[in-house]
């Protein structure tokens, strides 16, 4: 396994629309691995491939919030919304891509998520609470959207300002 780098705001590639698998190889897990190793170290409870650069509809997820509990993940290849309920919830979202920034996002409570498992084993899975949050998250990253573009406009595009001021600041010579 090995650590990859997180891809941050304002990268263009946060935006683009990642292609599905085709089948789950070796080196689709090996991907997957990764991606666990990146979100577990970050630390972070979900991340989708594109978020360390690689267009595909790939995702990690770990909700398990405490420390003493034991590791729970999940990984979701080609994972879609097959249901999402009436009943909304409203929690406060960050994300690695958008370090240090946490704002309240409502999203339908509980969703039913259908995707094929680390071993191309297809699966369905009704999730609610923190894990349908980050389930919602994670597979809007894979359609180009990020928890922001749920907020005011006015709130996302004071972060989208402060991420492109600090990223221009970063490139000019001390
Ligand atoms: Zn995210």
């Amino acid at each position: 396994m090995a650590l990859r780098e997180i891809v941050k705001l304002p990268d263009p590639v946060l935006k683009t629309v990642s292609t599905p698998i085709e089948a789950v190889t070796d080196d689709v897990r090996k991907l997957l691995d990764d991606m666990l190793e990146t979100m577990y170290e970050a630390p972070g409870i979900g991340l989708a491939a594109v978020q360390i650069g690689i267009l595909k509809r790939l995702v990690v997820i770990d909700a398990v919030r405490e420390e003493d509990e034991p590791r729970d993940p999940i990984f979701l290849v080609n994972p879609e919304i097959i249901w999402s309920s009436q009943e909304t919830a409203e929690y406060e979202e960050g994300c690695l891509s958008i370090p240090e920034v946490y704002d309240n996002v409502t999203r339908p409570a509980e969703v039913k998520v259908r995707y094929l498992d680390r071993d191309g084993k297809p699966c369905e899975r009704h999730c609610d609470g923190l894990l349908s949050t980050c389930v919602q998250h994670e597979i809007d990253h894979l359609n180009g959207i990020l928890f922001i573009d749920h907020l005011s406009r006015l709130k996302r595009e004071r972060v989208v300002k402060k991420f492109a001021k600090a990223a221009k600041q970063s490139k000019e010579p001390a």
